[in-house]
This record gives structure tokens, sequence and C-alpha cells, in this order.
């Protein structure tokens, strides 16, 4: 497997190659959620290639950049086992220069939910996506579910920018007790790992109001509230799958989403129905 740490670096690998190259792009910490994208990757694909980069632009004033966990070397062993051709793990230097152009999201869907709570996130998101595109030049990329209006920002962009990428969306891959595995979640306590859970659970309620014939989605978001009570509640939504904001449940288009709070670590989860 190859570590490769500058975009000149990525480039030159790329042009030796001919084959399809799946791209899955991450911030490191990697665990089975992670895994499961670069396996499709590797299923689907000639080559595979995996970025680790913790993106300083998508993150807002006091989140946590500086502490976001680092397991550099398990995460080489990680994706070492599971078929990676490549890793690219750049400096911030090797990434950004000091002044440079800026990428908006789109000013409707790209300012309600989590871009609405995080503004700006979504710019720096695509802005860094957009970079890694360039470098590595994917034929397909992976991205999770688990970060549903991220995967729509960026199937707009590909779609607006006519970027020659096909965006591979994945499934959530969760603990066998329904929290969805994220890096974030070893800053939880034991006691706030139990509150985490309240976040499958109130989907899972949201599931069976919806399997008995319950569509109406303000009720099912008060019943979700209710489940969520003990968390620090940013948002539950409802909305199609092109995130208009919807009254009835639509089956086969509709996500519904929670953000919320369990101590000081944020939390989100969603279903597709
Ligand atoms: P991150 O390292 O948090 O930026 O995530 C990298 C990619 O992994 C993104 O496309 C995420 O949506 C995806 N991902 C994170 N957690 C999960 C999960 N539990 N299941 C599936 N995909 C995930």
């Amino acid at each position: 497997m190859r570590e490769l740490s500058t975009p000149a670096e990525l480039i030159a690998y790329r042009k030796e190659m001919t084959e399809s190259v799946g791209f899955v792009p991450t911030m490191g910490a990697l665990h089975t959620g992670h895994i499961s994208l670069i396996k499709q990757s590797v299923a689907e694909n000639d080559k595979t290639i995996v970025s680790i980069f913790v993106n300083p632009t998508q993150f807002l004033e006091g989140e946590d950049l500086d502490s976001y966990p680092n397991k550099i070397a398990a995460d080489l062993k990680i994706c070492s086992l599971a078929g990676v051709d490549a890793v690219f793990l750049p400096s911030i230097n090797a990434m950004y220069e000091e002044d440079e152009l800026t990428i908006t999201a789109p000013k409707v869907k790209g300012f309600i939910l989590e871009g609405f709570n995080r503004p700006g996130h979504f710019d720096g998101v695509l802005q860094v996506v957009l970079k890694l595109f360039n470098i590595t030049s994917p034929t397909k990329a992976y991205f999770g579910k688990k970060d549903a209006q991220q995967l729509f920002m960026i199937q707009n962009m590909v779609k607006h920018l006519f970027l020659d990428v096909e965006i591979v969306p994945c499934e959530i891959i969760r603990e066998s007790d329904g929290l969805a595995l994220s890096s974030r979640n070893i800053y939880l306590s034991e006691e706030e790992r139990v509150r985490a859970l309240t976040l499958s659970s109130s989907l899972k309620l949201a599931t069976k109001m919806i399997m008995n014939k319950k569509f109406n989605c303000a009720s099912i978001k008060s019943s979700m509230q209710e489940v969520l009570k003990d968390t620090k509640l940013e948002y539950v939504e409802i909305v199609d799958r092109e995130f208009n904001h919807i009254e009835e449940i639509e089956i086969k288009n509709t996500i519904i989403l929670v953000a919320t709070f369990v101590g000081t670590t944020r939390l989100i989860d969603n279903i597709w129905i």
C-alpha cells in the first residue's frame, strides 16, 4: 500500500493508472462504517484510494478541530488489511494556501438543517471534496448515508459543476444496539452512550409509526422529540430526498433526520424511508 502526502505525488500516482479508481474520503479514526465504504470500493474498482485529512475549513470556531481523534497507525493497518492501494495523508499546508477562492453551498438547501446549525460547514466540505476529486480523478467516490445532507450537497456539486465521477451512497453501519458508528462516539461517557441510543430509538419509533400507517410528519416529529427529551436537541426534521420539507411521509422518498447534543458531543443520525 502506498502512502502519499502531497497532491503532486497523488496526481503522479493516478496518472500511471488506466484502471477504474474508487475513492473514499475520510477524516480518519476509522471504524466499521468507514470500512464498509472501503470494502465496497475495493469490490467495485480495480484500485482504491482512501484519503485521511481532518479538513479545517469545515469546522466552525469552537468545534473539535484540535481534539478530533487521531489514530493514524491503526488507520493505516485497517486500510492495508482492507485491500486499499493508496492512502493520501496530506498536511493542511499541502492542501491550502493563505488566500484562496471559496466555494459556497447552494443558498437554500445548503443553509437548512446542518447548514443552518453549522453555518459555513458545507462550504468547507465542498471545497475540500472538490480539491480531493481533482487530485484523485476517481471513477467512483463513496459517501455514507449517515451524513445524508452532505451526500446530497456532494451529489449536487457533481451535477452543477459537471464533474466526471459517480457518487455511490453507502448504508449506515450501526452497533448491535442501534448506535450509528461515528468517530466522535469515543467522546461519550458510559452514561452518555446510553442516552445516545435515543437517536436510533427515536428513528425506530418513527419507522414503527409509519408501518402503522401514521404518515403525519408533525405527529412523528413530536413523538421523536419525546424520546429525545434527555438530549439537547438541535433538530428533528422530515424531508423528501431532495431535502424539501414535507407534511406527509412519502414512501421511498423520505429521509427522517435528527441532530442532538449528548453532553458536549454532537451526534447525527437518520433513516431513509
Ligand atoms: P468522516 O471520517 O466522518 O468524514 O466520514 C467519512 C465517510 O464515512 C463519510 O462519507 C461518512 O458519511 C461515512 N460514514 C461515517 N460514519 C458512517 C457510518 N456509521 N455508516 C456508514 N458510513 C459512515
